[in-house]
């Protein structure tokens, strides 16, 4: 008999070979939250810790063509993008998306790399805009990401609102703004803080600032876990506070690998024993 309690992800992003971020990460942490995890390589790229040295886009009819055969015969609980590096690849996503009524879609705005090389161009950017923001159900900019995409600069508290609600104004219904990189201090201590949007409604997450080199792969294992959460039918808020501190623990259990930015612990190095010690209490696995 089969077990229809068995929740699938599906991951639409591209492929960093050196396994820190892009869909290898998406595995991990689906796999860390028990669902069960099919992908979509919009890209291959050629990088390690120390960089990206080149990519090879896939064209958006490869990137259906990998899709349907995986949307006709599984069921997606549901599913993020993340490096969508051109707009046919974007326009292909979306209209698949539509056409299976594909739900709980996180949509990680996947820029340019901590390493600085940037993994969209301007039309893609904007047509991601057009067409994912409006059909998603959480948009994950981190503040280089919203300056992008909102045109402006963000300094403080009071921009990440207006960029925030700029977001939203391009069809975004709930917009999390990750603080990683921008440390807030109080009573002597450093925070990062999320902020989450919904709706008119604002949230904030804040964890301790983690002082580390170690966070290749942040941004494409919180979305991912979102996603795994949002499968199992969690609500956005816990899902967004059960990812968060997720990704704290596996900074915090990076294995400090390779000559540059390396890689979060996910995976084999953070799997779900740690999951269920250090996160168990958030997350009672449904
Ligand atoms: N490579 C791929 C394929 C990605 O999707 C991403 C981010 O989403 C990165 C690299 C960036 O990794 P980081 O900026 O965390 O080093």
């Amino acid at each position: 008999m089969k077990n229809n309690d068995t929740k699938v992800c599906l991951t639409i992003a591209g492929l960093d070979p050196s396994g820190g971020a892009g869909i290898i990460a998406d595995i991990k942490t689906f796999t860390s939250f028990k669902c069960f995890a099919t992908s979509a390589v919009t890209s291959i790229t050629f990088q390690n810790t120390a960089g990206v040295y080149g990519v090879e886009n896939q064209s958006g009819k490869c990137v259906r063509g990998q899709l349907l055969p995986v949307l006709e015969d599984l069921d997606i609980s549901a599913l993020k993008t993340g490096m969508l590096p051109a707009k046919d690849v974007i326009v292909e996503a979306a209209r698949i998306i539509e056409d299976f009524k594909l739900r709980n879609l996180v949509v990680d705005p996947v820029v340019r790399t901590t390493s600085g090389f940037d993994l969209i161009d301007d039309d893609a950017l904007q047509s991601l805009i057009e067409k994912l923001f409006p059909i998603s159900t959480i948009v994950t900019p981190n503040i280089p990401e919203a300056e992008r995409i909102s045109g402006m600069t963000v300094n403080n508290e009071t921009d990440i609102v207006k960029a925030a609600g700029l977001i939203q104004s391009m069809g975004a219904k709930n917009v999390l703004i990750k603080g990683g990189h921008q440390r807030t201090i109080r009573q002597e201590k450093e925070y990062a803080v999320d902020f989450l949007f919904c709706g008119d409604q604002i949230e904030t997450f804040e964890a301790e600032y983690i002082e580390t080199t170690s966070t290749h792969g942040t941004g494409c294992t919180l979305s991912a876990a979102i996603t795994a959460l949002l499968a199992q039918q969690y609500e956005l808020k816990e899902a967004v506070r059960i990812a968060k501190a997720f990704v704290t623990q596996a900074i915090k259990n990076a294995p400090d690998i390779g000559a540059g930015n390396s890689p979060i612990g996910i995976g084999s190095v953070f799997g779900i024993r740690t999951l269920i010690q250090n996160v168990g209490e958030l997350f009672d696995e449904r």
